[in-house]
């Protein structure tokens, strides 16, 4: 998901108002898992919550193929799939119809989602002699999280991939983030490789670059690679970047990550299922013809399989202790979707949201506006961070948890709560009582049901399901004194 933010428009620096657009698109922001289902009964939500959480724990994947050599004096063509979005699929039906193979990287907490792929899908890929890698837990830039969240992020997402049998060797930075911290974290998490995007000269940059990796590369947690494959690259000049790279003898690793029928309907990261076909087709001929060879990454990056590392667990707050990070919003950051730091805007559905991060909250401090128009479906919400430990307060199944915040609304708001479930994956889970329009700030107080088995962190924050203005300012949460 190396996606630009549709809007362009910028936190300003300190703590002026800012006026962000977002359009009510849902997907681009690598949040189009995240759902609310209004009004859904409590049992029928607790049944999908475990089914949710024994979906993907149930069985083990089917043995890897055994690694081919590598040909010395013949290039070497990698093709790479970021992200596991359900499209992936039917691209791994397209090779295997040619007879060639990719690798796939995979973000393990979003597996089972919508949009993503299933751990079935996952398992034919790897029948058909894939090679799954792994893209972290939640897909957040490793850089702009603390250090031991890189690491959560990075180990337990190949803990949950080497658990459900995957051998898991070869990693890829999200949004190609990295830098030398980092690249010590994947190497300690086990992993025997890492791709960044970059390094190779394309028309996307690099003009100073190789025009192919090397066979043993230099930095083997950053092996270069080309610009990802975006719509804006023909098949044509696919070919161009590849026949670049065969001549200079090395190794060309492509990076696709979504595709799509129509290109009318392709977005920035999409490649229609077709002119991939095209592609594949040609990169077999090439590879029959003894022109290139393609391999997965695993097959260049050789290397055992290591086991698996610990990370550190998020710290434990005490009992009677503010549970959220930051819900006074004065700690800020410089990040579109993260204005403050561990809150999230989050928003879905047919709606224009327009969202306001400045000193619109209680005495003019800091706080948050969500203004709402062409309202047909969906919410606007800024929600705890949904992520492994840093900002995200950590539960205790049977226990309760009291919320809170101030707020003013034009129409009626509630809590929308999520769950972290047992490979990091959130969830909706339910939503509170609804809290009456006010013009001056109010406080939203409400006690959830008791976590259920299997969830370990919380996220939740005040939605606006309609037309009007919502601001919410001085988040809590904490164990109520009769618990
Ligand atoms: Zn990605």
């Amino acid at each position: 998901m190396s996606r630009k933010p549709f809007s362009k428009s910028r936190l300003a620096q300190g703590l002026a108002t800012i006026a962000a657009v977002l359009l009510g698109l849902g997907g681009f922001f690598g949040l189009e898992h995240i759902m609310t289902e209004d009004h859904a009964d409590a049992q029928e939500i607790e049944a999908g919550l475990n089914e949710r959480n024994q979906l993907v724990s149930g069985h083990r994947a089917p043995k890897a193929a055994a690694l081919r050599p590598i040909e010395d004096d013949v290039p070497v063509v990698s093709i790479t799939f970021d992200d596991g979005n359900t499209s992936n699929a039917r691209a791994g039906h397209i090779l295997q119809k040619h007879g060639l193979t990719g690798t796939f990287y995979i973000i393990s907490a979003f597996l089972e989602t919508p949009n993503y792929l299933s751990r079935a899908e996952l398992d034919q890929l790897v029948s058909d002699g894939n090679e799954i890698g792994g893209h972290t837990l939640h897909h957040r830039p490793l850089p702009t999280v603390d250090a031991a969240e890189a690491r959560r992020q990075v180990c337990n997402d190949r803990d949950n991939l080497l658990a459900w049998g995957y051998e898991v060797t070869s990693f890829a930075y999200p949004e190609a983030e990295s830098n030398q911290a980092i690249e010590k974290i994947v190497e300690d998490c086990g992993y025997n490789s890492a791709r960044g995007l970059g390094g190779v000269r394309t028309k996307d940059g690099c003009e100073n670059c190789v025009d192919s990796e090397s066979f043993e590369p230099e930095n083997p947690y950053r092996t270069k690679a080309p610009a990802m494959v975006t719509n804006q690259w023909s098949v044509d000049y696919l070919k161009k970047v590849v026949r670049k790279g065969v001549e200079d003898g090395g190794w060309t690793q492509l990076t696709f990550h979504d595709f799509c029928t129509d290109k009318e309907e392709c977005n920035l990261i999409s490649w229609t299922y077709d002119d991939f076909e095209d592609v594949v087709r040609w990169l077999a001929e090439e590879e029959k013809a003894g022109k290139l060879q393609v391999r997965n990454v695993n097959e260049v990056m050789t290397g055992k399989i290591q086991d698996s590392r610990p990370s550190t667990p998020p710290a434990q707050l005490a009992e009677g202790a503010e549970l959220v990070h930051n819900g006074d919003f004065e700690s800020t950051t410089q990040r579109e979707r993260e204005p403050f730091r561990c809150w999230e805007v989050v928003n879905f559905g047919n709606n224009t949201v327009t969202s306001n991060a400045g000193k619109v909250g209680v005495n003019g401090s800091n706080g948050m506006e969500f203004t709402v128009a062409d309202y047909r479906s969906g919410d606007a919400k800024l929600l705890t961070k949904q992520d492994a430990g840093e900002c995200a307060p950590e539960v205790a199944p049977g226990k309760r948890y009291r919320l809170a915040a101030d707020y003013t609304a034009d129409d009626i708001t509630q809590f929308s709560v999520f769950l972290r479930g047992n490979h990091g994956q959130w969830v909706y889970w339910t939503s509170s009582t609804k809290f009456a329009p006010t013009d001056e700030f109010s406080r939203a107080e409400w006690i959830t049901p008791e976590i259920p088995d299997g969830y370990d962190a919380i996220s939740f924050g005040l939605a606006i399901t309609g037309e009007g203005k919502l601001r919410v300012d001085n988040y809590s949460m904490q164990i109520p004194p009769e618990e």
